[in-house]
């Protein structure tokens, strides 16, 4: 749990002026009152089972496994859920949480559309207006998850400002929030941005470690050797270790993306190579310039494409519980294209990430040790861009 002021350890925090710091503090107070109450937890139990679609199983890769030639590889399904990804999870929880503080409005930017979209699906179910802010040259690359955002009825506001990209559709909505910051929830896509949200996203993902940790040890009769999950902001991967954490004898890695490689500008490392900073309101490892503004990073996963990472997860390497891994753009397409022909599963460019990981380091091991992944969420919006890229 993070301290009084919302610090894991030197990280988080509340870096915003102080009257949004009053509206955060009440929206963590609504989210510890709510929290606790047995008809919020049977709605959210509720609607992950019969709107996601949980537990989501775990899968034993043995084709796989047998191609890396070493430990056992699994892989927890989070591709199977309703959306394609675990993004749903959160914002579920989050759409529940603004209806329940009466707010008017649910907010948010989006970069490639998954989390437009994962939101635009929950303001749906739940039936509170959304309205998602995208940047101009996003909407035209994206255009699967933009008419999906229409069709689920939700406003689309076309950021032309700027670099017409996630940067500046953060700002947009950012201001739009600021307009009536008591009436409108600013629904974070991720374990960021100021206290209470790097928590309460995590208490929202946590149910994919608590599925994974159970289900592994009814199906092996132990516990993982090793966990792995790919790392952007960083929420499928703290969903997936915080059931983990108290459990010594299990490995923690998170995987960031090294894009072009770590020697050169086009990555996303934050873990391996950020400094500490602080951005969209909060402190933590960041990739900054001299100046402390973020600087532009880069991966081939948009999903995973962020400067900036989650104070539990810099607190989590501080304290090394956690270790840190990046791979690299081509490592990533090897594994997509791996899993796809191994196993007849088509991952997200983000979960290819992790699977690279696993599959390097099974090589290293012997075949009685055990791996989980997490493989956070399917291909189906990469698929055209994988088929270009390798003239497939
Ligand atoms: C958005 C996304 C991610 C990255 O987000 P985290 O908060 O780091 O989990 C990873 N995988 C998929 C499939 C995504 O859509």
């Amino acid at each position: 749990m993070p301290d009084q002021r919302g610090y894991f350890g030197e990280y988080g925090g509340q870096i915003i002026p102080p009257e949004l710091q009053s509206v955060m503090n009440e929206i963590d107070v609504a989210y510890e009152e709510i929290r606790q109450t047995k008809a919020f937890q049977d709605e959210l139990a509720d609607l992950y089972a019969k709107y996601v679609g949980r537990p989501s199983p775990i899968f034993h890769a043995k084709r796989l496994t047998e191609k890396a030639g070493g430990a056992q590889i699994y892989l927890k399904r989070e591709d199977l859920n309703h959306t394609g990804a675990h993004k749903i999870n959160h914002c579920l929880g989050e759409a529940l949480l603004a209806k329940f503080m009466g707010k008017t409005k649910v907010l948010a930017e989006t970069g490639a559309g998954q989390h437009g979209v994962a939101l635009a699906s929950a303001c749906a179910l739940v039936g509170i207006p959304c309205e998602i802010h995208m940047g101009a040259i996003d909407i035209a690359k994206e255009h699967p998850n933009v008419v999906k955002m229409k069709i689920l009825g939700c406003k689309l506001v076309s950021v032309d400002r700027g670099t017409q990209t996630l940067k500046d559709a953060v700002d947009s909505a950012f201001d739009e929030y600021l307009l009536d910051p008591q009436n409108y929830f600013y629904a974070i896509g991720s374990v960021v941005g100021p206290h209470p949200f790097p928590k309460m996203v995590r208490d929202f993902q946590s149910i994919i470690g608590k599925e994974a940790r159970q289900q592994f040890q009814q199906q092996n009769g132990t516990l993982p050797d090793v966990v792995t999950a790919c790392v952007g902001g960083g929420s499928n991967a703290m969903g997936m270790f915080t059931a983990f954490l108290d459990d010594d004898s299990v490995e923690l890695v998170g995987v960031e993306p090294a894009g072009k490689g770590l020697d050169t500008n086009d990555h996303a490392a934050t873990m391996t190579l950020g400094t500490k900073g602080a951005l969209h309101g909060f402190e933590c490892l960041t990739l900054q310039d001299e100046n402390g503004e973020p600087l532009p990073v880069y991966s081939i996963a948009s999903g995973l494409d962020y400067p900036g990472v989650g104070p539990q997860h810099c607190h989590l390497k501080d304290i090394k519980r956690v270790r840190y891994e990046a791979i690299d753009d081509k490592e990533c397409l090897d594994a997509f294209i791996t899993l796809s022909r191994c196993e007849g599963i088509i991952p997200a460019l983000e979960s290819a990430h992790a699977v690279a990981y696993a599959t390097k380091l099974a090589a290293t091991l012997p075949a009685d040790k055990t791996i989980l992944v997490n493989l956070s969420g399917r291909g189906d919006k990469d698929a055209d861009f994988v088929a270009e890229t390798l003239a497939l």
